[in-house]
């Protein structure tokens, strides 16, 4: 693991569903040593322990829409408190709104840490659906497969810890559609908000796993060099 730099690293994965954020946002924890923070796994962890938010949120999530802003902001807040992310963090499945957006720029200047690297990971439509309804996830440890692209050696057990694989409620075709849909509807703007602003990085989530992550870490080293000369 990289020795941890004194800037905060702080990572933005955009990209529709089944672009494969959750997949690099583990590959750079590991490779920088700061937590991934995943509004869809907070959620379905709220949802599996019968909270207030999980409550409110579960029909929301089986129907494929968006939780409200203001909760989820609120939720991000909290979580970027805790002691591991001192040094930063990667953000994946949010900001998904421009209203979001805004709402986490706003944390990082109080929270006085550096503006955020947004890497857009773009894929073919045709693709997704195969991605998401090819998706396993580990139960005990979150490792995350594809049964066409990258299926475990033990299917239907996970290969790095033995737990069993399970698929997604919510990556049912017919609920895959309606978010895409609101990819489309609500999260492209967010695209063109950091493009104006000069923070957005676009490349091929199409190409392997591994050399989507090195592109990732070249874009961010490519940029901290850029804001440590200016
Ligand atoms: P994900 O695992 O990121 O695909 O998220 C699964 C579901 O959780 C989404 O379809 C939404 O219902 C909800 N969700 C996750 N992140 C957000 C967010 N940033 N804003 C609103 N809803 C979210």
């Amino acid at each position: 693991m990289d020795t941890i730099g004194k800037r905060a690293r702080i990572i933005i994965l955009l990209g529709p569903p089944g672009a494969g954020k959750g997949t690099q946002a583990k590959a750079i924890m590991q490779r920088y040593g700061i937590p991934q923070i995943s509004t869809g796994d907070m959620l379905r962890e709220a949802v599996k322990n019968r909270t207030p938010l999980g409550l409110a949120a579960e029909p929301i999530m089986k129907s494929g829409g968006y939780v409200s802003d203001d909760i989820i902001n609120g939720l991000v807040e909290d979580r970027t408190l805790q002691a591991d992310c001192v040094h930063g963090f990667v953000l994946d499945g949010y900001p998904r709104t421009v209203e979001q957006a805004k709402s986490l720029n706003q944390l990082l200047e109080k929270q006085r840490r550096p503006m955020p690297t947004v890497v857009n990971l773009q894929v073919e439509p045709e693709g997704m659906i195969r991605r998401i309804s090819g998706r396993r996830t580990c139960r005990q440890c979150g490792r995350i497969y594809n049964i066409y692209f990258s299926p475990s050696q033990r299917d239907p057990l996970c290969d790095t810890c033995g737990g069993e694989l399970f698929s997604r409620p919510d990556d049912d075709e017919s609920i895959v559609r309606e978010r895409l849909r609101q990819y489309e509807k609500q999260t492209q703007p967010l695209i063109q908000f950091y493009r104006e602003l000069g923070q957005l990085e676009g490349l091929d989530g199409d190409a392997a796993p591994e050399t989507v992550t090195q592109r990732v870490l070249e874009i961010f080293e490519g940029r901290k060099e850029q804001h440590a000369g200016s």
